[in-house]
């Protein structure tokens, strides 16, 4: 018998539709079918675009597939802090509870240009802020292999949709490790673009020196192909950078790792490593090596500085960017006797409390005395962080560490402690702060829990090819995961 179409990579998917052996409803079909499954164990998906999808799907059936189109016909869930026109965006808010955006984000319409098909808007932290799924105003998301763990943040049900087969792919957004912890933990693999990489533009804003939209998929060349849609320059993005593209498909062909040299910051592997995740990275390590790979050790800044740069940085941006949430323009409105009093009630009532806290916590780092004592210097923090990962990087292709120190945490066990869960992200900080790009690549599963262990593959600014290409060599010999065993 042959796989069921949802459990297809997306490149299989591609070709089955190539050879006219599958259609875009039946994909479609078999996509819905496995969210109907899995969907109440889960809860991936805030919004379903069911009707929109089998239309779109019906009306490509009959046609000749363009090869053009490298997403033809293909089922994709957008995380839900990404605008798509007509339909609802919530960014897991109450405040955008009912936004419709009359627009559609720059990476929704190069996706459609390409053919794909958007399935479902997925859940995530309340305005991406979190790091496991648990500050959505709406409800929970759970890990597929263990459906009592989180699946990470904050695109973790863009995560638990890839993992879970409810499609193909799924666009996600990274400000300080969004995209790869998620990955890491639901055992996919998710791509942080370079800064810049990819235009920002129709992304609800958190931080926006950090922001990055980046794909998620099962596999290293599927993310490749994603990448190679949505990225490229937009005018309408002063941040984009008109930097050539590079060959992220070819790259993800790469077999052997001779002539690349990898490196491991030593700070980055001693920082609260479980030990299964300390074992299996290391193993990851040692296949790099029979690859052909040169590996060496190199030195960071201490990663526990990128927390305290990171959290007053992306909290000062997030609370200048949220201050549009006034009830006045769009968004939740509540009765107020006057104008103070509506703005108060309105954002009392729209906002969660982790986004008070970082609303809070940044007009507290850019109040007057303090601006210099917090935000700036932060800022120059920022600035050594970004330099020691380039002198890093001058003499190693890339840099390995864990995704993440621990695999996924049972739910509800950090949501009380926002400093503990800030700590999830100690790994993957110090990347978005040098505005890097990193893949989150399944390393294998851990020996003693069997959930997925990610290890993060960090390159030179604009060489996204160049970790697809390790990352692909990698996983052709890594060991795999198999399907989630929580469904
Ligand atoms: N977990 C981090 C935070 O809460 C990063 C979130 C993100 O990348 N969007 O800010």
């Amino acid at each position: 018998m042959s796989a069921p179409l949802h459990s297809l990579t997306l490149t299989e998917a591609r070709d089955r539709i190539a050879r006219e052996t599958a259609t875009p409803s039946a994909l479609v079909d078999a996509c819905f079918a496995r969210i109907a499954q899995t969907e109440k164990k889960i809860h991936a998906c805030i919004t379903l675009c069911e009707q929109e999808a089998r239309a779109a799907a019906a009306a490509m059936d009959g046609i000749r597939p363009d090869p053009d189109k490298a997403l033809w016909g293909i089922p994709v869930t957008v995380k839900d802090v990404i605008c798509t026109k007509g339909i609802r965006t919530t960014a897991a808010s109450r405040m955008l509870e009912n936004f419709v955006p009359p627009y559609d984000a720059f990476v929704v319409r190069r996706l459609k240009e390409a053919g794909a098909i958007i399935t479902a808007k997925t859940n995530m932290d309340e305005f991406a802020m979190g790091s496991s799924t648990e500050f959505s105003a709406f409800f929970k998301t759970a890990n597929p292999w263990d459906t009592t763990r989180v699946p990470g943040g904050s695109s973790g049900g863009s995560a638990a949709s890839v993992a879970a087969g409810q499609c193909f792919a799924s666009l996600g957004t990274d400000t300080g490790g969004s995209i790869r912890l998620p990955a890491g933990l639901c055992g996919c693999v998710g791509i942080k673009p370079t800064y810049g990489r990819v235009s920002r533009y129709g992304a609800v804003a958190f931080g926006s020196s950090l922001d990055q939209i980046g794909p998620m998929a099962r596999t290293v060349k599927d993310c490749a192909l994603v990448l190679s849609v949505i990225a490229g320059c937009d005018p309408k993005d002063a941040t984009c950078c008109d930097v050539p593209l590079q060959d992220y498909v070819g790259a993800a062909g790469r077999t052997g790792l001779e002539g690349i040299t990898l490196g491991l910051p030593v700070e980055y592997w001693r920082e609260g490593l479980s030990a299964e995740t300390g074992q299996v990275c290391r193993a990851a390590v040692d296949t790099a090596v029979k690859l052909g790979a040169t590996v060496k050790e190199v030195s960071l800044s201490g990663p526990a500085y990128s927390i305290a740069c990171y959290y007053v940085l992306a909290s000062a941006e997030a609370s200048t960017n949220l201050a549009r949430f006034d009830g006045m323009r769009y968004g939740l409105r509540a009765a107020g006797k006057d104008l103070p009093a509506c703005y108060k009630a309105s954002r009392s009532a729209g906002f969660g409390p982790e986004v008070k806290r970082r609303i809070l916590l940044g007009t507290y780092a850019l109040s007057s005395g303090y601006y210099d004592a917090y935000y700036e210097k932060a800022a120059k923090v920022r600035r050594r962080i970004a330099e020691d990962f380039a002198a890093a990087l001058e003499h190693c292709d890339a840099l390995l560490s864990p995704v993440s120190p621990v695999t996924a945490w049972k739910l509800g066990s950090m949501v009380e402690d926002p400093l503990a869960l800030y700590k999830m992200d100690i790994l993957t900080l110090g990347v978005s702060l040098a505005g890097l790009p990193a893949v989150s690549l399944p390393a294998g599963p851990g020996p003693d829990s069997g959930l997925p262990v990610g290890l993060q593959i960090i390159g030179r600014a604009f060489d996204e090819a160049g970790i697809i290409g390790i990352a692909a060599a990698l996983e052709n010999v890594l060991p795999r995961l198999g399907d989630p065993n929580g469904l």
